[in-house]
C-alpha cells in the first residue's frame, strides 16, 4: 500500500504531513529519501516542503504557537498578546525556547476574526485572547506536556442570525434529485442564478453544466475548503454545523457531472474540524448516501475523500488548489484550458466553493424561485458574510444581495465606520460617503469577507497590514507581484513616516496599474487595490501626515 502511494506525486503533501507528526520536521535526509522513493528529485522536495507555511524543514518547539495577524486581529490587542507571549516564553517571534518546548510564529488569517484575537497552539485554536488567557495557556500547555495530553482549543460560539441552512431538511434535495435526470438538475440550478459563492461569482449551473459535457474519465468533484481570505470564517461555520449540506452537495454534483471521487481540500487551519468531517463522511456511508449504488440508484457511486491543505493562501484560487492536490508547489496554472477541461491529474474536475455548495442543496429542495425571489437582478439569494472589525457584533449573517453597506452595519453595530473592507484584502475598500453602496454583482461583489474600520483607525497602517500580507503569500511566479507588492510596501511605509511627495504617490499608482494588469491570479491583480483606494478616498489624510521625528 505504501509502495502504491508513494508512486503517486499526489502523495507527496500527505507524506511530508505523516512524517512531520512523527519527527516534528522534515530533515534535508528525509526529503532525499522521499524523493528517491517518489523518484523524484530531492530539489523537487525541497521547493514543494518549502512552499507552504505548515511544513516545517527545521525543528521547531513542540508547541508551536501562531498568533494571527490579519487587520481584525491587530485591532483587537493582537499587540498586546506578542508582548505577553514574548515575556512568558522569553523569546522573540521566529524564535523557539532553549528547552525546545515553544516556537513562537505570525501568521496569516486563522479564520476567527470575530473573536480575535486568536491563535493556535499546533492545531488547537484558542480565541479572544487576553495577557492573562495567553500566561494560563502557556501554563496549560507545560503542565500538559507533562501529563502527556493535548492541550484542547477554545472556539466559542458564533454569533449569527438563523441561517436557512437550519432549515433543511437532512438530503431532501439529493432524494429528489435521483429521480430527476442531470439536465433538469441543471436547469433548476439555473434558473435560481445560483453564482459560486467563493468570490469570482461564476454561475454554477454553467459550471455544472460544462462539467457535464466535459469528456474524460474519471472525473472529480472537488470542494474548495481552503477558505483563506483575511476576515473570512462562514465556510468554517458551515463545516462545523452544516457538513452534512457540503457533502450532499458534493453529491448532487457528482450525479450531475458523472463524477465518482469527491475531495474535500480542507485549509490546514481548519485540521481542527477534521475528526468531525470524518465522522459525518462516515455516517454517510453507513447511510448509503455515500459509496455503491447511492440511495439503491444502481450505477451511482461515488465517495469523499479529505486532503489537508498545508498553508497558503493561494491554494484558494482552483488551479492553484490543483498543483497542490498533485503534490505540487500552490502555483497558479495558466488558463485555459480551465479544470473543467483538464484538472485534478488532468481529468474534468469541478471545483465549487463550501458555501456554494450547501445552497445549492437548499434550492434544489426549496426551488429555484424561491431563491431567485431574493437579491437582486445579477445577484439572486441570499450570501452568508464573514463581519469582523470595529462593531457591536462581528460573526456571520446570512442576508440578501442588494443590501447596502450602511444597511449592514447598521444590523452588525458598526454605524460610525471610516471604511469598510468589502470582500476581504482583494476587495475594496469603500469610505464613508460611499456608504449607499449595494453589495451585489451590479456594485461590490463579494466572497465573503467584511472588515469594519472605526474613525480612528490610521488606513496606512491597514495599507501595511494588507502588502505584509500579500507579500508573504505571494507564490512568486511573476515578476510584478513578487518584486512590485514590495516596492509598494515601502512606499507605504514612507507614507507613514510623513516623507512621501504627491508625486512619489502617483508613481506608486502607476507601479499598482502595472501590477494589476500583468499579474497572473487574482493575488497580484488585487493586491494594489488598497493603494488606489487610499489614493482615491484618503490622500489628502495622509500627505498631511506630520514628518516622524519632527
Ligand atoms: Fe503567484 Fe502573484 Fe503571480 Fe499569482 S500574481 S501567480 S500569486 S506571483
Amino acid at each position: 500500500y505504501i509502495i502504491e502511494r508513494l508512486q503517486k506525486r499526489s502523495a507527496l503533501i500527505p507524506i511530508l504531513q505523516a512524517l512531520q507528526t512523527e519527527c516534528g520536521y522534515i530533515s534535508e535526509f528525509a526529503m532525499q529519501y522521499i524523493a528517491d522513493l517518489m523518484g523524484m528529485s530531492a530539489a523537487e522536495v525541497y521547493g514543494v516542503a518549502t512552499f507552504y507555511h505548515f511544513v516545517n524543514t527545521r525543528p521547531k518547539g513542540r508547541f508551536i504557537i501562531r498568533l494571527s495577524r490579519d487587520m481584525s486581529s491587530m485591532m483587537k490587542g493582537a499587540k498586546m498578546v506578542a508582548q505577553q507571549l514574548q515575556n512568558d516564553l522569553g523569546i522573540r517571534f521566529g524564535e523557539t525556547t532553549p528547552d525546545g518546548m515553544f516556537t513562537l510564529e505570525w501568521t496569516s488569517c486563522i479564520g476567527m476574526n470575530y473573536q480575535a484575537p486568536a491563535m493556535m497552539v499546533n492545531n488547537e485554536v484558542f480565541s479572544n485572547l487576553t495577557a492573562p488567557k495567553v500566561h494560563r495557556i502557556i501554563e496549560d500547555c507545560r503542565q500538559e506536556y507533562n501529563a502527556h495530553r493535548k492541550p484542547v482549543g477554545n472556539v466559542g460560539e458564533t454569533y449569527s442570525n438563523t441561517l436557512n441552512y437550519a432549515n433543511h431538511q437532512a438530503n431532501a434535495a439529493l432524494t429528489k434529485v435521483v429521480a430527476m435526470s442531470p439536465r433538469e438538475v441543471i436547469a433548476e440550478l439555473t434558473a435560481s442564478g445560483l453564482r459560486g459563492r467563493g468570490g469570482a461569482g461564476f454561475p454554477t449551473g454553467l459550471k455544472w453544466q460544462f462539467g457535464a459535457a466535459a469528456k474524460g474519465d474519471p472525473k472529480y468533484m472537488v470542494c474548495n475548503a481552503d477558505e483563506g481570505e483575511p476576515g473570512t470564517f462562514k465556510d468554517r461555520i458551515i463545516l462545523g454545523k452544516h457538513a452534512d449540506m457540503v457533502f450532499e452537495g458534493m453529491t448532487i454534483a457528482a450525479y450531475v457531472v458523472g463524477a465518482r471521487e469527491g475531495i474535500v481540500y480542507l485549509r490546514y487551519e481548519y485540521s481542527h474540524l477534521r475528526p468531525h468531517l470524518e465522522a459525518v463522511l462516515e455516517a454517510r456511508r453507513r447511510a448509503n448516501l455515500l459509496g455503491k449504488d447511492i440511495l439503491g440508484r444502481p450505477g451511482f457511486c461515488f465517495d469523499v475523500r479529505i486532503h489537508m491543505g498545508a498553508g497558503a493562501y493561494v491554494c484558494g484560487e482552483e488551479t492553484a488548489l490543483i498543483e497542490s492536490l498533485e503534490g505540487r508547489r500552490g502555483e497558479p496554472r495558466n488558463r485555459p484550458p480551465y479544470p473543467v477541461e483538464r484538472g485534478f491529474n488532468n481529468c474534468p474536475t469541478i471545483v465549487n466553493n463550501v458555501e456554494t455548495l450547501a445552497s445549492a442543496c437548499c434550492i434544489l429542495d426549496r426551488g429555484a424561485k424561491w431563491f431567485a425571489s431574493m437579491g437582486t437582478e445579477r445577484s439572486k439569494g441570499f450570501k452568508l458574510f464573514s463581519v469582523s472589525g470595529d462593531c457591536t457584533h462581528p460573526g456571520v449573517y446570512e442576508l440578501p444581495w442588494g443590501i447596502t453597506v450602511d444597511q449592514l452595519l447598521e444590523t452588525v453595530g458598526g454605524k460610525g465606520a471610516k471604511a469598510v473592507q468589502v470582500g476581504g484584502y482583494t476587495g475594496q475598500l469603500v469610505p464613508a460617503r460611499q456608504f449607499d453602496r449595494k453589495i451585489a454583482y451590479e456594485d461590490l461583489g463579494i466572497g465573503g469577507s467584511i472588515i469594519i474600520y472605526g474613525p480612528d483607525r490610521d488606513m496606512l497602517e491597514v495599507a501595511e497590514n494588507y502588502l505584509e500580507f500579500f507579500i508573504e503569500e505571494s507564490c512568486g511566479q511573476c515578476t510584478p507581484c513578487r518584486d512590485g507588492n514590495v516596492k509598494l510596501l515601502e512606499g507605504i511605509r514612507l507614507l507613514k513616516r510623513g516623507t512621501c511627495s504627491n508625486r512619489y504617490l502617483n508613481d506608486l499608482i502607476g507601479l499598482s496599474e502595472t501590477i494589476k494588469l500583468t499579474s497572473k491570479c487574482g493575488l497580484g491583480q488585487a493586491s494594489p487595490n488598497v493603494i488606489v483606494a487610499l489614493n482615491a478616498h484618503f490622500k489628502e489624510e495622509i500627505l498631511a501626515r506630520p514628518i516622524q521625528g519632527h
